[in-house]
């Protein structure tokens, strides 16, 4: 009878931690930390160092890496050409599959999967025969319980044969698991990838589809979502086989991995560049306190409105991905309120947006409301930096809340303008292009029906005669990865001029005290209150985590995570 000890006979989607052979003995050390973070089977890859001669040695040491492997393995010898090192022939190395499966018929310790290209399976009818005997096949007489894995690889792009060879490795029937990895071009090529996933599910045939590079994490993630039978998950970022390719730890602990599930909805951050924002850390934080069914992503959109428009557009329309979701930053926050206008249709009332967003042409939230059968049937845009600020500053202030001197004249400076004044609050605006904050005060002063007594611009030699209760940086001066990350958004002794019991505001949270709080904290009559960027970024993501969820945001876990994470 054929031992099934080591076979995974799971519904749950897998989590495989790839491990390069270099030498027997520490990828048996790396299976074994897999096990302990929490991978359910390894992959060794063998291709760097199987030589692909007759090396009678090297079986014996594979033997024996399997026979101590403590979790169940896939055997991979990956050619040059799909993007592996293996450079020998393949007759050699599909007789080192068939040895292997051989040496270890007993079965206990044979590789539970051997990996082979579709391309190599189907180039020789031989190696075909050779790949059957090794593996599990019905009426084999010989115990083996290792079972064929045919995969397809392109690091360049989609493959243009991609339909064709899945509907190959399907029916063929040594084929146990079928694999398709492609780099994704953008974040859309997902979605096939994703419905690759759920038809092979409605077929019953087990399917591993993932997206390689900076767009393909989604299906990684989401693979449990989709029924796919495993993802790729490494020990450390160095030791990751293919471009885009999370961590064991990622996984499931910042995405946690196994309470994904069908229902489960997708949120995410949209922007570009995206990979530093803290939003992934405090969202995902946030639905498991709040025990929210959701997981929330980086995503990455490439600059240009078209590439927006057309991936928003499509997340929306897709039924069974249930994106519920989005937080919308740097160079999109412009380009959400733009789509919501030109999708905007009087006659059924989907796509909406709020007031603040409409009055600053600019939305940093997204939330769609879905039926029960996933279809999107309110889709808005809405503004929560604006309220944020002003909460922060009341909060500061009590009641006290009469001038506020912003700095900076983009979207973050007319989105707290417009909610300040919209508040009751005076406005001034200072910007090192004073073009720029005229132009944000005309507009808004249009679109506001306020004069120049509710907001106006300032000369910084003004500062201290018109007495702000608060300074509010909005530009980008002093944040780490900025374009000037050690220096003050305006001058040291303007600001050491006004009273010390003016609160001063900042919008950078990166690092977590700027040069411009060092100031503030360094006035000589002691230091002034401050309000960190820290805390704006956590009302706005609370205002979005309620608009998502219907409940109340964990505000001192967000706290926790973003004064924790901002250096
Ligand atoms: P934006 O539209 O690009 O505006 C940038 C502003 O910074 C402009 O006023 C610009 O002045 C000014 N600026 C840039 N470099 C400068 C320099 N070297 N010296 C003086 N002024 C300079 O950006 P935004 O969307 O408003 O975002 C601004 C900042 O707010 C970013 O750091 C962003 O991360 C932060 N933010 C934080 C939160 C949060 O949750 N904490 C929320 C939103 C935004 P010019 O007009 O002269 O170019």
């Amino acid at each position: 009878m054929v031992v099934v000890r080591r076979r995974v006979q799971s519904a749950v989607t897998l989590i495989c931690c790839p491990i390069m052979v270099d030498d027997p003995a520490s990828a048996a050390a790396d299976a074994r930390e897999a096990r302990d973070r929490g991978s359910d089977l390894v992959e060794f890859r063998i291709d760097g160092w199987y030589s692909g001669s007759d090396d009678l040695d090297q079986i014996p040491q594979l033997v024996r890496l399997l026979t101590d492997s403590p979790l169940p393995c896939i055997v991979t010898c990956r050619p040059v050409l799909e993007g592996g090192q293996y450079d020998g022939d393949d007759q050699a190395r599909i007789s080192m599959f068939e040895r292997l499966c051989a040496a270890t018929s007993a079965g206990e310790h044979a590789p539970t999967y051997i990996d082979v290209e579709l391309a190599t399976y189907t180039r020789s009818q031989n190696i075909k025969q050779k790949v059957n005997l090794a593996v599990d096949h019905p009426g084999q007489l010989r115990s083996v319980t290792t079972g064929l894995i045919l995969s397809m690889h392109d690091f360049q792009s989609r493959p243009p044969d991609l339909f064709r060879s899945i509907s190959l490795m399907t029916t063929e029937p040594a084929c146990r698991v079928s694999k398709v990895a492609y780099r994704a071009r953008s974040l859309r090529d997902n979605l096939e990838l994703l419905d690759i996933l759920l038809e092979a599910k409605a077929a019953g045939k087990p399917m591993i589809a993932l997206g390689m590079g900076q767009f393909g994490m989604m299906s990684r993630v989401l693979s449990p979502k989709f029924d796919g039978f495993l993802t790729f998950a490494s020990l450390r970022r160095s030791s990751a086989t293919a471009p885009g390719q999370p961590t064991i730890d990622e996984l499931l602990q910042l995405y946690r991995f196994r309470s994904i599930g069908p229902a489960t909805r997708v949120y995410g951050v949209i922007g570009w560049p995206i990979e530093h924002s803290l939003s992934p850390l405090v969202h995902n934080a946030g639905f498991e306190a709040a025990g929210h069914d959701g997981v929330y992503l980086y995503l990455p959109i490439a600059a240009e409105y078209e590439h927006f428009k057309a991936t928003v557009l499509s997340f929306v329309d897709h039924v069974g991905l249930d994106f519920c979701g989005a937080s919308v930053t740097i160079p999109h926050k412009e380009n959400l309120v733009r789509l919501a206008r030109e999708s905007y249709d009087e006659g059924d009332g989907r796509w909406s947006w709020d007031e603040l967003s409409a009055v600053c042409g600019a939305a940093n939230t997204l939330h769609i409301t879905r039926d029960a059968k996933g279809r999107a049937v309110k889709i808005r845009a809405v503004n929560t930096d604006g309220p944020a600020a002003v909460g922060a500053l009341r909060d500061a202030l009590g009641g006290e809340l009469r001038t506020v001197v912003i700095l900076g004249a983009g979207g973050t400076a007319r989105a707290l303008a417009a909610a300040l004044v919209q508040a009751g609050v005076r406005v001034r605006i200072a910007n090192r292009t004073p073009e720029r904050a005229v132009t944000l005060v005309t507009d808004l002063q249009s679109t506001l029906r306020v004069d120049d007594d509710r907001l106006s611009t300032v000369e910084y030699a003004s500062l201290a005669a018109i007495g702000p209760d608060a300074v509010f940086n909005t530009t980008s001066v002093g944040m780490s990865t900025g374009p000037a990350p050690h220096d003050v958004p305006m001058p040291i002794e303007v600001l050491h001029a006004l009273p010390r019991h003016t609160v001063v505001g900042e919008s950078v949270y990166t690092p977590r005290i700027t040069p411009f709080l060092q100031a503030a904290i360094e006035h000589p009559a002691g230091a002034m209150q401050t309000i960190d960027g820290s805390r704006l970024f956590v009302e706005q993501a609370a205002a979005q985590f309620e608009l998502w969820t219907g409940g109340q945001a964990p505000r001192g876990l967000f706290a926790r995570i973003a004064s924790e994470s901002a250096t």
